[in-house]
Order: C-alpha cells, then sequence, then structure tokens
C-alpha cells in the first residue's frame, strides 16, 4: 500500500489554512487570515493531487488548497510559480471560445480549455498588432494636421 501523501505534507499539523466561519466575511478578510500561509503550499509537491482531494470548486471551499487562495469555491490569490496543469478539468460553458470563457475557467480554478486558451491568444495577437499600429497612426494624424 503506498503512503498517506499527507503524512508528508508540508501544512500537516499546522493551523489557519481554513478560517473559522465567525472570523471573517469578505474576501479582504480571508486573504489577510489566510494568505499568509500561502507561503507553507510554495515546496509543497502535492498541489495537484490537494486540489483534486479539496474539491475546492465542487466544494465551494474557503481557505488554502494547492497553492491558492480560494473563496466560495474560486481561485482569488495563488503562488506565483503555480502551474495551470495543478488544476482540474476544464467544464464546456456557453462562454468557451472566447477571452470571458478563459476568464470564467479562471475563476472556478480549473483549467483553460484549448477553444478558450485559443481565443485569448488570438485577442492577445490583435491587441498586440493594434498597438504596434498606433505610433504610425498617431504620425499620419499630425501630418495631416
Ligand atoms: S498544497 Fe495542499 S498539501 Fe501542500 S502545503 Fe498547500 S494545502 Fe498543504
Ligand atoms: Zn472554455
Amino acid at each position: 500500500m503506498s503512503r498517506d501523501w499527507t503524512l508528508d505534507a508540508p501544512c500537516r499539523g499546522r493551523d489557519g489554512f481554513t478560517p473559522s466561519e465567525d472570523d471573517w466575511s469578505t474576501t479582504a478578510d480571508l486573504k489577510r487570515l489566510c494568505g499568509p500561509q500561502l507561503a507553507v503550499c510554495g515546496p509543497c509537491p502535492f498541489h495537484a493531487v490537494c486540489i483534486a482531494t479539496v474539491k475546492p470548486a465542487q466544494a465551494r471551499f474557503d481557505g488554502v488548497a494547492g497553492g491558492r487562495l480560494w473563496c466560495n469555491g474560486e481561485v482569488v490569490d495563488a503562488l506565483d510559480d503555480v502551474f495551470e496543469d495543478e488544476l482540474t478539468e476544464p467544464k464546456l460553458r456557453a462562454s468557451c471560445g472566447t477571452e470571458a470563457g478563459a476568464k470564467d475557467h479562471r475563476r472556478h480554478g480549473e483549467r483553460v480549455c484549448p477553444s478558450c486558451a485559443q481565443a485569448e491568444r488570438e485577442m492577445s495577437a490583435r491587441r498586440k498588432a493594434a498597438k504596434a499600429r498606433q505610433p504610425q497612426q498617431l504620425q499620419l494624424d499630425f501630418a495631416t494636421t
């Protein structure tokens, strides 16, 4: 039988990963109470299994799990160096295939689906192209005044 991974988790025996119901009411309270515990997740090798076990989105979890801070099952803060593939499979939504769809996936603490990722890349490329055209346009406008 394989060893229980929670025995080796850095948070084992530590408090403050989930707030007491009476101690908070806003996301800011949650960040203040649990945010400092995020650093404990930094060296933890169990981000993915932690998220798969806690199921933050389904459980509407409040607290720290998998290197992210969750509020009502949505990611409200995260360590800088977390990987998207640690998150659960994306759900298909009406917003899929758009930038807003990608935001919805992130809000629900899941990976971004391929069509939303594609939409994000395309919109980002369009914005870059539009930005690159701007100085020339300004020069043209200036020349005509
Ligand atoms: S990722 Fe999960 S198991 Fe690892 S330290 Fe954070 S809360 Fe604990
Ligand atoms: Zn999608």
